[in-house]
């Protein structure tokens, strides 16, 4: 199988995170020959949206998506109230950054104000993702951007995401937006969905839909040592890399390899040049 277009690889900006603010980052890509670059809100906000968009764009840099919007559930109206006024401001500073999507992590159990889980209703919580999906896309598709479903590995159902499967995405597209994409699609990251046995149907099932908005990689070390925090760079687990990519380009995707990386103990100690060089090299010769 041949190697991935070197000029595909963007990197997710949490991957140097604990070394680099975002001007950094932006100044690293350029030095090392990386297009795209996924920038976090806390980041942005830290030198401000318009000192933001006007490097990444000085940069050239395709913004392959803003990290994130979502966490829809809430123990109250006024939670939920107050989820969807900040995820229409995500939705505003993704269209000023011009990312190629907004990456929704939807949101585990309902929590209260002080980030306690109140509820173990899983079902209404995903009731409340929907809704909550359906009543933020009324905004996105006014401002013309799309909304990226990112499915996370069941572990993280209780807190962070109670979509845990492509075809539950899949399916949340269906049913808000039953004649194809319309602003609603996918993010598939290898991290969450590797071990999914029906993962190739999800991305053909997404590609036929025209809902493939991004691609996140990286590798799942063997053993893994913290659930959040100890993502592997490629070539270093037991994710078939260059398959999922043959399959997301069997469905028609086309858009860039995002390199997301939370390093806790590797990489985020190193030197961020040499994790950026790194990942390079991994893009080339192990995805
Ligand atoms: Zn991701």
């Amino acid at each position: 199988m041949a190697g991935p277009d070197p000029a595909l690889l963007s990197i997710n900006a949490a991957t140097v995170r604990a070394q680099w603010t975002l001007p950094r980052i932006i100044d690293g890509c350029a030095r090392h020959g990386i297009r795209g670059i996924a920038p976090w809100r806390d980041q942005v906000a830290a030198i401000g949206l318009g000192d933001a968009a006007k490097r990444i764009r000085d940069a050239g840099l395709t913004v392959t998506g803003l990290c994130r919007g979502g966490m829809f559930p809430a123990a109250d109206r006024a939670g939920r109230r107050a989820a969807l006024d900040d995820n229409r401001r995500a939705v505003d500073e993704a269209c000023a950054l011009g990312a190629r999507c907004l990456v929704l992590v939807v949101g585990g159990l309902p929590k209260d104000r002080a980030g306690t889980i109140v509820s173990r209703d899983l079902i209404g919580a995903r009731e409340m993702v929907r809704d909550g999906l359906g009543e933020l896309l009324e905004h996105a598709q006014g401002a013309g951007m799309p909304l990226a479903i990112e499915p996370l590995h069941p572990m993280y159902a209780a807190d962070r995401a109670c979509v845990n499967t492509l075809a539950h995405a899949n399916a949340l597209c269906d049913e808000l937006c039953p004649k194809g994409s319309d602003g609603l699609g996918v993010a598939v990251d290898v991290y969450h969905v590797w071990w999914d046995p029906e993962l190739a149907a999800g991305i053909a099932r997404a590609g036929a839909a025209d809902r493939l908005f991004a691609y996140h990689i990286c590798d799942w070390l063997v053993p893994t040592t913290d659930l959040l925090n100890d993502r592997g760079m490629m070539g270093d687990g037991v994710v078939d890399l260059p398959r999922i990519r043959e399959w997301m380009e069997a469905a028609g995707y086309r858009g860039m390899h995002e390199v997301e990386i939370f390093s806790q103990e590797t990489w985020w100690k190193r030197d961020p040049d040499v994790v950026l060089a790194t990942c390079r090299q991994r893009h080339a010769e192990r995805s």
